[in-house]
């Protein structure tokens, strides 16, 4: 192997060689060991849109260095990787260019794959899914009907979130800022039957669990948190006065409150107009032509504006009121448009002294305001919410808002009115999409049978692969007569497919299951294998799945747990979200034209160089800011350690070995002290928190000091000690560079002469009596106060450290008329002299 330039090492060589050696022996692929510790780490596999970016290469080194360190560490490391291959972008390409989503899905996926091998990272490539495989999204087929089983997943009509431009249904957490996430068209609402999962059922775990994931950044946490959204409050009813006076017994509207404590400033309520109830309400037929035109008005306006707080809020009012049952009153009813039927119960209690919104309405329809909690003096707002003494509240007067809520509360139950409730922000997860390129809904409506999933046995229900796709209105498989058309599961009579498919974010919530067992063909997963690798020990991947993604997944993960195909609560340890990567002070993207392609940087510089470059640049979870000196930087580093092993052949050849301890010279004892430090920086630079830059630093003081030491040593030192010392000291950077940089790393070790693969070496652990200095600084406190410092010997006894404090002369003065009460060491730092009538403080 020779250099191909003179001025740098021969990259594209060493990481073609290694990548091919690593490939055939086979050691990335793990298998279940017992006894042997298990460590599973994943980053967030990639949709695969047909080309890597610098983003995917930080994911991935960040994973990378982790595996391959705790390989090093003992670890039965399990490293998978696969594709989130269902999506959108496949079925656009389809109406561009005319391929088939299948045909452009695997050739990207092909594309990818080559690219991430060209990075080297240490993946068990026999565990690969692309979750558009029939073989994969089968098991989510049988879930789905499990879940089916267990009213989980169930049918509804529902105002749903719809993207004209993706033609399909979205959830609420694939909405942002009243947009797309994916397209960002505006989003409209529309009434669409579908699929949901009921992820409501779990509600109170998921959020309970946020308390106990002590390894995932808080800032998720809370984003969790608010998302689920819990509000503790109260339920009830409101009578109806009908405009000809009557009361309707069967008539009411149920209302949820937090704020049970200001019932008795309930001046108005407010009904979505959307509420079913209001046919009922309305009386004649002027009425009802009012309300019409109000409802078509309120239709065309977006969920998000419908919300805001900062515009004037749409009402009209009925002829019909409601009843306040705290007061017996009869009060204005309104339809407005800042209420919505899919939050809460569709109708609120207006309470306008503590609530803002209610307080704008009753403004703008001159409705009359009851303060019902005592201001603070200087109080100047208009709605209050903060705490205080309730007024104006019957007989809850007197009483702060907790203790109101309370009373209130007991007052409906003992009514028998209404009871204590908890709510939830969290909405069920609608999961069907009007698409193909997704998993099909495995249910089949039958005319006699109703709805009927399908059979397990006849699984998976397979995507057609002949169709049409045009971007246009519903789902392109209900135009598949030979899909749609089957036999009832249940009666073998004629029956109809379900045509929508499942939201991809469902194939994101278990693909870490499966990699536990990724061929195994009697089940989702085998449940020994389960057991063996989850939960997930680290996760990595990007914030912007904050929410998304990992609330899905911890909510499948449950799911499959109650089924008893996991035994873990939550799928993910610990959670690292690494920052983006930065160019020109810009995220990286197509479209801001900022994109550095990693083909060409390996091309340039070598694998080894963009992984060493994008792990030192700045700390995984912090933003990284791209820069050509920065990759230069990580190039020239390489090359130096490869110039060093190269210039050094002869003085590195041989075994190690050779004087060690006392018979070190001085200059000897301090680089190998250097060595051990750097072993240990290292490893507690990785151990906590991954700072993997800092890491990184050690290593390069180390090359520093090596290269010193080798000028320096040459005439003051022995030749077998100055060897030994060489060796143990390039021997210590490549296993050390051995996670960051490994194609050199290992290349490197076998020119030294070793015949096993540094992978299989152990991570190295400091010599902790070649971390011991000649001398150490013992402070020497008299009371607390410090008086001196003693120049010692490591190691000095806790007596002879005693005496030569008491004895020194800067101390005496200090004990002079006072008597000495004890002695606190700590040895090789502090000796503490305390003195009687000194407090007694240490
Ligand atoms: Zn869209
Ligand atoms: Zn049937």
């Amino acid at each position: 192997m020779a250099f191909d330039r003179p001025d740098h090492y021969p990259f594209r060589d060493v990481e073609t060689k290694w990548q091919r050696r690593w490939e055939e022996s086979g050691l990335f692929r793990v298998t279940e060991e017992a006894g042997r510790p298990k460590y599973y780490c994943l980053e967030m596999f990639p949709y695969p849109s047909g080309r890597i970016h610098m983003g995917h290469v930080r994911n991935y080194a960040i994973g990378d260095v982790v595996t391959r360190y705790k390989r090093m560490r003992g670890s039965n490391v399990l490293h998978p990787m696969g594709w989130d291959a269902f999506g959108l972008p496949a079925e656009n390409a389809a109406i561009e260019h005319g391929v088939h989503p299948a045909v452009w899905t695997y050739e990207n996926i092909a594309t990818m794959k080559a690219q991430m091998k060209k990075l080297g990272i240490s993946y068990d490539w026999d565990r690969e899914v692309a979750t558009c495989d029939p073989e994969y999204y089968r098991w989510e087929q049988l879930i789905f009907i499990r879940m089916f089983e267990r009213g989980l997943a169930y049918r509804k009509a529902g105002t749903v979130n719809w993207c004209p431009s993706c033609q399909t249904v979205l959830a609420n957490e694939q909405v942002e800022a009243g947009r797309c996430w994916r397209c960002d068209s505006e989003v409209q609402l529309k009434e669409v039957e579908g699929w949901y999962f009921k992820i409501t059922d779990y509600a109170e775990e998921l959020l309970e669990w946020c308390d106990r994931l002590t390894g995932w950044p808080e800032r998720v946490l809370t984003m969790q948190r608010n998302w689920i959204g819990r509000s503790e409050g109260a339920e009830f009813a409101l009578p109806v006065v009908l405009p000809d006076g009557s009361r309707p017994d069967d008539l009411a509207l149920p209302v949820f409150t937090t704020r049970p404590d200001t019932v008795f400033g309930m001046t108005f309520a407010v009904l979505a107009p959307e509420h079913p109830l209001v046919d009922r309400l309305v009386g004649g037929a002027a009425e009802r032509a009012e309300v019409a035109g109000f409802r078509a008005t309120v239709a065309r306006e977006t969920e998000i504006e419908r919300l805001a707080t900062d515009r004037p809020k749409q009402g009209l009012r009925l002829a019909a009121r409601a009843v306040n049952p705290f007061t017996g009153e009869a009060i204005p009813l309104f339809l407005a448009d800042y209420v919505l039927m899919g939050y809460g119960t569709g109708a609120i209690m207006a309470v306008p002294g503590e609530d803002q919104r209610d307080w704008d309405f009753a403004l703008a329809h001159d409705l009359s305001i009851i303060e019902t909690t005592a201001r603070p003096p200087d109080w100047t707002g208009q709605a209050y919410v903060g705490d205080g003494v309730k007024i104006n509240s019957g007989f809850l007067d007197g009483l702060t808002v907790a203790e109101a809520k309370r009373r209130a509360i007991d007052w409906l139950v003992g009514q028998g009115l209404g009871a204590g409730k908890v709510n939830y922000r969290l909405r069920d997860w609608g999961i069907s999409r009007q698409r193909y390129w997704g998993a099909p809904i495995p249910i089949v409506y039958c005319p006699s049978c109703g709805t009927v999933p399908e059979r397990p046995e006849r699984l998976p229900v397979e995507l057609p692969r002949d169709v049409q796709i045009t971007g246009k209105g519903g789902s392109p498989l209900a135009d598949v007569p030979s899909f749609v058309n089957t036999r009832c599961p249940r009666c073998d009579g004629p029956a109809r497919r379900e045509t929508d498919t499942m939201d991809t974010f469902v194939e994101s919530s278990w693909y870490f299951v499966r990699f536990c067992s990724a061929r195994y063909t009697r089940g989702m997963v085998d449940p020994a294998s389960a057991a063996y690798w989850m939960p997930v020990n680290q996760y990595i991947g990007g914030i912007e799945h904050a929410i998304l993604h990992l609330l899905y997944a911890r909510f499948y993960t449950k799911v499959l747990r109650d089924m008893g195909l996991v035994k873990v609560d939550e799928p993910f340890q610990n959670l690292l979200t690494q920052g983006m990567v930065i160019k020109d002070g810009a995220k990286m993207s197509k479209s801001k034209g900022n994109v550095v392609d990693p083909d060409e940087l390996i091309a340039t510089y070598g694998a080894d160089t963009a992984r060493l470059f994008s792990l030192f640049a700045a700390p995984p979870e912090k933003d990284l800011d791209w820069s050509e000196q920065g990759v230069e930087g990580a190039f020239r580093f390489l090359n130096r350690v490869w110039r060093f092993v190269d210039a050094h052949r002869e003085a590195l050849a041989g075994p190690a070995g050779g004087p060690h301890g006392e018979a070190l010279s001085d200059l000897g004892r301090g680089f190998r002290r250097t060595i051990h430090e750097t072993i240990q920086r290292v490893t507690n630079d990785i151990e906590d928190r991954f700072h993997f830059n800092t890491a990184i630093s050690a290593v390069h003081e180390l090359v520093n000091a090596l290269h010193a030491f080798a000028g320096e040593s040459q005439d003051r030192v022995g030749q077998a000690e100055r060897r030994a010392l060489l060796r143990e000291a390039v021997e210590t950077v490549l296993l050390l560079l051995a996670p960051f940089a490994p194609h050199l790393a290992d290349e490197l070790w076998e020119r030294l002469g070793h015949r096993e693969s540094l992978l299989t070496r152990p991570w190295p652990v400091a010599d902790l009596r070649a971390l011991e200095r000649e001398a150490v600084q013992v402070v020497v406190q008299v009371d607390g106060r410090v008086r001196t410092r003693l120049t010692v010997r490591p190691g000095t006894a806790e007596d002879t450290l005693t005496s030569q404090a008491l004895a020194d002369g800067k101390v005496l003065p200090w004990l002079r008329a006072r008597e000495v009460e004890r002695v606190v060491v700590v040895p090789g730092r502090l000796v503490n002299i305390v003195t009687r009538g000194a407090g007694g403080g240490a």
